[in-house]
């Protein structure tokens, strides 16, 4: 006979496995007792500067939680960016765990197993902003730091699409789509413990990035508001996070995001409004400048969502000027309400 827990933490560990990329310095990989075997929610890089790869601190983790490497049934990753991902094609190979993503991920492992194709239509993205040609490659170059820290491209071999519940243990979990933060990315909720793994959706002191690209979501700053409000309808009390400790009061922290979100839009609104501006010369005025080439192109592709955000709303629209190069203008007065919705007129 089984009996599904209330307690929050039963059976749940939290590992934060060091990452040290692009200013990344850990990504948690929980453990969850599923029968005599595990489930493991992300699971971290493959380290290319470590005689293991990396997985002596999964090892150490797993062990913690009273299990080794050859119990991992199954791998859940949240989004296949990858601090929460590289390692999963190696830890397949060694324990034969199916790998659980979201359907849209498809587009993550088309994108890593072409980056040529993807840094060329970074760059492309940059030129119409207004990037300079010297800073471009730089910029693109974003994603070739990352590679290296990727084992293998595997793509998951059951797709989730949202709303399935997993059996894993006793319990049952929620396949959340909260869509933003990357397109593919799920939360996993169990209502009898009110407890939310939430990968990159929500994490504990930074807003997370949403940043527009190419070929993925068109309006992603959109999604990720809505996906926010989603999960705050669940009501979490207890938050696992992709990154640092856990924490409560979700929604809370929900409410100080989205404030957050809404009041970057608002100001790059009146910017446009007070003058057409570039994304680049939006992203310089708005964002204190940033030094680090990760930190520039965050600016640039978050400037870009907010924008799309704003043009889908109908407030700005984009023309060409003599170089090529995109300015936004004002088309509409129509005010935003605090939900970063158009009021009604
Ligand atoms: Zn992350």
């Amino acid at each position: 006979m089984t009996t599904v827990t209330s307690d929050p933490v039963a059976g749940l560990t939290r590992v934060a496995l060091p990452v040290g990329v692009n200013a990344v310095e850990s990504v948690n990989m929980h453990v969850l007792t599923d029968g005599d075997r595990v489930t493991i929610v992300d699971c971290g890089v493959w380290r290319p500067d470590l005689p293991d790869g990396g997985l002596d601190a999964v090892e150490a983790g797993l062990e913690r939680a009273g299990y080794a490497l050859r119990d991992v049934s199954r791998i859940v990753v949240t989004h296949a960016h990858i601090d929460h991902y590289g390692l999963a094609g190696r830890l397949m190979e060694l324990t034969g765990a199916e790998l659980q993503m979201h359907t849209m991920t498809d587009l993550d492992c088309e994108k890593y197993r072409h980056p040529d194709t993807a840094r060329a239509r970074r760059r492309d993205t940059y030129a119409d902003h207004g990037v300079s040609e010297t800073e471009r490659t730089d910029l693109a170059d974003h994603l070739t730091r990352w590679m290296p820290y990727l084992h293998t491209v595997v793509e998951a071999s059951r797709r989730l699409r949202g709303g399935e519940q997993l059996a894993i243990g006793a319990d049952r979990w929620e396949v959340v789509h909260t869509p933003g933060h990357s397109l593919g990315h799920v939360c996993l909720w169990s209502q009898a413990r009110r407890v939310l793994l939430s990968g990159d959706h929500l994490l504990p002191s930074i807003t997370p990035p949403v940043t527009f690209e190419r070929g993925f979501d068109a309006d992603p700053l959109r999604s990720y508001l809505d996906s926010l409000r989603r999960v705050a309808e669940r009501g979490p009390e207890h938050v696992y996070p992709g990154h640092g400790r856990p924490f409560g009061d979700a929604v809370g922290r929900i409410e100080a995001i989205l404030r957050n979100k809404i009041r970057r839009l608002e100001k790059i609104r009146r910017a446009i409004q007070e003058r057409p501006s570039s994304v680049t010369e939006l992203a310089d005025r708005l964002v204190a400048k940033a030094i680090l080439a990760h930190q520039r192109q965050l600016a640039l592709n978050e400037t870009l969502a907010h924008i799309a955000y704003l043009r889908w709303s109908g407030l700005v629209e984009r023309r060409a000027r003599p170089d090529g190069v995109y300015e936004w203008y004002s088309t509409s007065d129509a005010p935003l309400d605090v939900h970063g919705r158009l009021a009604a007129s």
